[in-house]
This record gives C-alpha cells, sequence and structure tokens, in this order.
C-alpha cells in the first residue's frame, strides 16, 4: 500500500536504519513521527561501539556493489547536512585465503571496483602492513575508500537532521502494539495510541517481539566486540580496519584515538537470544576467548587481554539477507529488518529505499529491486561468514 500526499507515517525505531527512514522523509516533506524506546544514538542494540566498517568491497553478494556506491553519496549528503564528521576513510584491509570462493568472489568485486582498489600478494601485504601476520596462502585487497563509521554519532545526526526538516521523535518510549485498522495503522505506546496511514518498522533485535509473524523470518543474535591494547613496548600505529574472509571470519577497527583495536569474530560465535531485553550484559571469559584468538593469531603487537568486551544485538534472517518488504499480514506496515550483521555500511540507501517504497515512488537505482523481494530471505542459499 502506498502512502499519498497529505498522509502522516509513523517509524518505529530510530536507530540505524530507522533514523535514515525518517530523515529521508522528512526531506521529502513528509509529516512524520519517530518512536524510539531510548534516544537516537544509544548503543543498545546493534548501533554501539563506536565503529562499523564501511567497505565498498562485497565477498559475498557483488550485486550489492551499486548499493553501497548510492549509500556512500548519502553518507556524504549526511555529513554535509549535519556539519558532523560520520565516517573516518583510512582505506581497509580485506584478507582471505587465496583458495576460498569468498577470495575468488572478492577479486571479482575488486575487477569491478577498479583503481580504487588493491590486490596485494603475501609478500606484498606483510612489507606494507607487517602489524598483520597473515597466513601463508592468504592475499590481501586494499579497498582505498573503506574506513570507520561512527555509529552512534551517524545515527544521532540523521535523527537530529529529520527534526531540523520537521520530523518528530517520541523518545524513551517503547511502541508495544501495532494494528492495521481498515486502511490505517495503529501505533499504541503505554500512553497513547494514535493512527497514521502507514508505518515503517526498523525495531532491529526487537522486530519478532514487536511483530510476532516476523519471527518465522528472524533469530535475534548476540553480538560481542572485545578491545585490545598494544603489548608492552608495541605500537599499533598504522592499523586499518580490516575483514578476514572463512574459514575464521574476523574484523577489526582501530579506535578513533589510535590507541586499542576493536575485534570481533563471525556467525558461529553470535549465539540466539529471545530478546535484548533479557539477554545477559555480563560477558563470561569463555565467550570471548574466540575474539581473543584473534588478537593471538593476527596481531603480533596486540596484548590478548581485552580491555573492554561489550555485547550488542541483531536480527538475522536465514540467509542472512535483510528483509525490505510489507508486513505478511499489514499492509500499511513496511518493515526493515535482519541486516544480519552487515547493515551499517549501506543504511542511509535502506533508508531511502524504505522511504521511496511507501511513497511509492522507484528506488534512486533500479539494481536495488531485487532488496524488496521477500522471497530472496527464503529462497536464497546460506551465505557463510559474518
Ligand atoms: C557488533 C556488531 C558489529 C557490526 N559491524 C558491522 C560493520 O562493521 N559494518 C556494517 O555494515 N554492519 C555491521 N553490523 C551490522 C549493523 O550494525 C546492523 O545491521 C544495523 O545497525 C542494524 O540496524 P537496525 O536499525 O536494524 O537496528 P538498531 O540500530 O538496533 O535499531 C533498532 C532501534 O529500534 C528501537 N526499538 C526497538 N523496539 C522498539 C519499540 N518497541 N518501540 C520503539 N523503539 C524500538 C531500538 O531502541 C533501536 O534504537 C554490526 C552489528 C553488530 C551488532
Amino acid at each position: 500500500m502506498i502512502s499519498l500526499p497529505g498522509q502522516k507515517i509513523a517509524v518505529i525505531g530510530t536507530g540505524t536504519i530507522g533514523a535514515q527512514a525518517l530523515w529521508q522523509l522528512a526531506k521529502k516533506n513528509v509529516d512524520v513521527t519517530g518512536y524510539e524506546l531510548y534516544s537516537p544514538g544509544h548503543s543498545r542494540g546493534a548501533a554501539g561501539g563506536e565503529s562499523r566498517l564501511f567497505r565498498h568491497m562485497e565477498a559475498e553478494h557483488i550485486e550489492y556493489l551499486p548499493v553501497t556506491e548510492r549509500a556512500d553519496t548519502i553518507w556524504n549528503e549526511l555529513e554535509m547536512e549535519s556539519g558532523r564528521r560520520l565516517r573516518n576513510l583510512t582505506g581497509a584491509l580485506m584478507i582471505g585465503s587465496e583458495a576460498s570462493p569468498s577470495t575468488d568472489n572478492a577479486l571479482s568485486a575488486a575487477n569491478s571496483l577498479g583503481s580504487t582498489t588493491e590486490i596485494l600478494t603475501r609478500g606484498e601485504a606483510q612489507k606494507r602492513y607487517p602489524q598483520y601476520a597473515l597466513n601463508e596462502d592468504e592475499i590481501a585487497i586494499l579497498d582505498k575508500g573503506a574506513g570507520t563509521i561512527f555509529p552512534e554519532r551517524t545515527v544521532k545526526a540523521a535523527a537530529d537532521a529529520a527534526i531540523g526538516r520537521g520530523a518528530r521523535i517520541v523518545r524513551e518510549r517503547r511502541v508495544e502494539d501495532i494494528r492495521q485498522e481498515g486502511d490505517k495503522v495503529s501505533i499504541a505506546t503505554d500512553e497513547e495510541t494514535t493512527l497514521y496511514d502507514h508505518a515503517i518498522v526498523a525495531a532491529g533485535a526487537w522486530t519478532a517481539t514487536l511483530l510476532p509473524e516476523m519471527a518465522q523470518y528472524l533469530a535475534t543474535r548476540r553480538l560481542l566486540s572485545g578491545w585490545f591494547l598494544p603489548a608492552a613496548g608495541r605500537s599499533i600505529d598504522g592499523l586499518l580496519p580490516y575483514m578476514r574472509l572463512d574459514p575464521n571470519y574476523s574484523y577489526g577497527l582501530p579506535t578513533a584515538d589510535g590507541l586499542a583495536m576493536k575485534l570481533g569474530v563471525g556467525f558461529p560465535h553470535h549465539l540466539p537470544v529471545t530478546s535484548p531485553d533479557s539477554a545477559p550484559m555480563r560477558i563470561e571469559d569463555a565467550e570471548i576467548e574466540p575474539v581473543r584468538a584473534v588478537a593471538r593469531d593476527l596481531f603480533p603487537d596486540l596484548d590478548d587481554y581485552p580491555m573492554r568486551a561489550q555485547a550488542y544485538f541483531e536480527a538475522y534472517t536465514n540467509t542472512r539477507r535483510e528483509y525490505m518488504n510489507f508486513h505478511p499480514t499489514m499492509p500499511s506496515v513496511f518493515v526493515c529488518a535482519g541486516f544480519s550483521g552487515k547493515g551499517f555500511k549501506n543504511a542511509p540507501f535502506f533508508g531511502e529505499l524504505a522511504a521511496d517504497t511507501i511513497l511509492g515512488r522507484k528506488p534512486s537505482i533500479a539494481e536495488a529491486q531485487f532488496i524488496l523481494d521477500v522471497e530472496h530471505v527464503a529462497k536464497l542459499p546460506e551465505s557463510r561468514a559474518e
């Protein structure tokens, strides 16, 4: 169902994707209200930990390359509009074993991207980036336009930009119920129930609780990050963000002050939980051990004891491709969920796509139509790493 001029739209969840959708709708002069359980820029869902990897390179679905190009453009627009620096594009490395299918995909992506990438043999990579201890069979691809996105700051920047253009945000308020009422949708909090013409639900790891029919597509998972300082007498100057492909997927980003490296591991370590509301925040030693193993294995200059460890929450689909479509039974509700550990870099595009779809506009890039094919959530083979 498509929105007409003069209609009212609600955005439930103003986190990574919801804040972008809110801003896009406000830019189009839509009467839009956001609802947020906490406040934009909080770190209790999927947008915490001060850094996310922005990369043009793809090792799985190279059909996303134009999506990331569009996201890159919108990130720059948001930086201009907010007057805040939202990314630090230092370049990043994608590391992979020469024999792996993921590395083959990555090399195809590098070829498509051309001079913005550089393929390095193990020897070349070790010479230029001696801080990484690569395996004998590994190569590295330098993605020159990649780097760090500052997640809390970007969510707040998008929400503030939306407010600057007339959007409202109901903060620190949980939406408890969403119902189709004829051709409208009612949004209920513990204080009031309001009718809207449409709603975009971008409730992240809380989506299956809020919309039980979405539980068939989504699993909520708990992801750990660990921050590591240099070992005594060692320096981590010049470390770039990186991503290492299968079989032992890991990724890392230097902190903004350059004093530590944040590391994370892949999908098999992201344990399912019922909801972020009831999941443990305490991190047991055994849980953080796989992250410590990355520090030991890949970074000879890091101390392997984390100075800090934190849990975050994300909704995954079976195929680890996002669900971007109308709700199965509520035609006035568009759901953005299941970004499966990789939604941040393309968040501005997903926000734009949600806004365009609900307003009946064509997606800004034709190639993105496949994202709106809800069947892809069920029919694609499982992806591997993230
Ligand atoms: C540890 C970790 C590392 C990651 N690394 C990367 C990376 O390097 N690069 C990358 O591209 N992606 C990465 N991702 C994935 C990316 O961060 C997520 O895909 C993205 O943040 C998901 O956004 P979201 O809007 O779905 O969820 P969120 O950002 O969590 O937003 C959901 C919002 O909905 C609100 N909400 C929920 N329920 C309600 C309710 N009932 N009423 C009102 N508000 C509600 C929440 O408070 C929250 O603000 C990573 C994810 C994690 C967890």
